[in-house]
């Protein structure tokens, strides 16, 4: 597996220059991942496949889809890819590099780890705020357009929250100066991460049934299906932060009465 990596690794680097392969392999990466990972919801919307795991009983309309997937390619190539060609030099500043020898899984694992728990921390006083009267009027808005979101609304933001809360993701791996690779595996990573916390279905094999303090598409969902002054659970990925600061009050009052046995249906809320 190892030299599988490596060898493959050294034709990318062998076959592209740096800077290709930071902005526009990244960005073909993202794009990969992130429709693949995506369209396949939108399918079990339509066709109403395992819609016994999907958490809301609304659909979106094929036109709503249509809309969220025009507007995607248009930001993705008119912001995300300006943005990954202008950061280049800024990254390498910040010491990434994409030379051999490949980092170990160690140091690999222990960077994406931070900026897993980094993001989420920034996040969530970012979301925060976009949640104040007027950021969430003219701008977070746009990605609540969708109450009932889908893989692809994840991404689905004005281009002003792209860039404030991509902060939150490039912060860690600007402190740690890391390896490309690390960085597409972090990439990959959060947005497999985003894309399920947007879903829209809860699985019996969901990450959240397994992992504690992941927050998942159930958690998410809530704050997508409530006003915006009353949803809460505003951390990306984890579920401590809201936990921590009281902002998950709502969610724990509807897990604890579903728990209870009482017969309140979350679909209907
Ligand atoms: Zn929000
Ligand atoms: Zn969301």
């Amino acid at each position: 597996m190892a030299s599988l990596v490596e060898s493959t690794w050294t034709y990318l680097i062998n076959h592209f220059s740096d800077f290709q392969l930071a902005s526009l392999g990244s960005f073909f990466l993202h794009e990969s991942v992130f429709f693949l990972s995506g369209l396949p919801f939108i399918l079990f919307e339509r066709l109403g496949w395992l819609s016994k795991y999907k958490i809301q009983t609304k659909n979106n309309s094929p036109a709503a889809q249509e809309k969220c997937i025009t507007c995607l390619l248009l930001y993705h190539f008119g912001v995300n890819l300006p943005v990954m060609i202008v950061s280049y030099p800024v990254f390498k500043f910040m010491g990434m590099r994409s030379t051999l020898p490949l980092p170990s899984w160690k140091v690999m694992s222990t960077q994406i780890l931070f900026y897993f728990i980094l993001e989420d921390f920034v996040f969530y006083w970012g979301h925060r705020f976009l949640h104040t009267k007027w950021l969430y009027k003219h701008v977070h808005s746009v990605h609540h357009e969708y109450a009932t979101p889908f893989g692809l609304t994840s991404e689905y933001a004005h281009p002003a929250e792209i860039l404030f809360l991509g902060f939150a993701t490039i912060a860690g791996p600007a402190i740690t100066g890391p390896h490309l690779i690390t960085l597409w595996l972090w990439m990959v990573l959060r947005v497999i991460e985003t894309v399920e916390a947007h879903c829209g279905y809860h699985f019996p094999w969901s990450l959240s049934n397994f992992l504690p303090l992941y927050g998942g598409a159930d958690f998410h969902d809530y704050h997508h299906r409530l006003l915006y002054t009353k949803s809460g659970n505003y951390s990306s990925t984890f579920v401590y932060m809201d936990w921590i600061f009281g902002t998950d009050k709502g969610y724990r009052k509807l897990k604890a009465l579903k728990s209870g046995g009482d017969e309140v249906d979350h679909k209907q809320m």
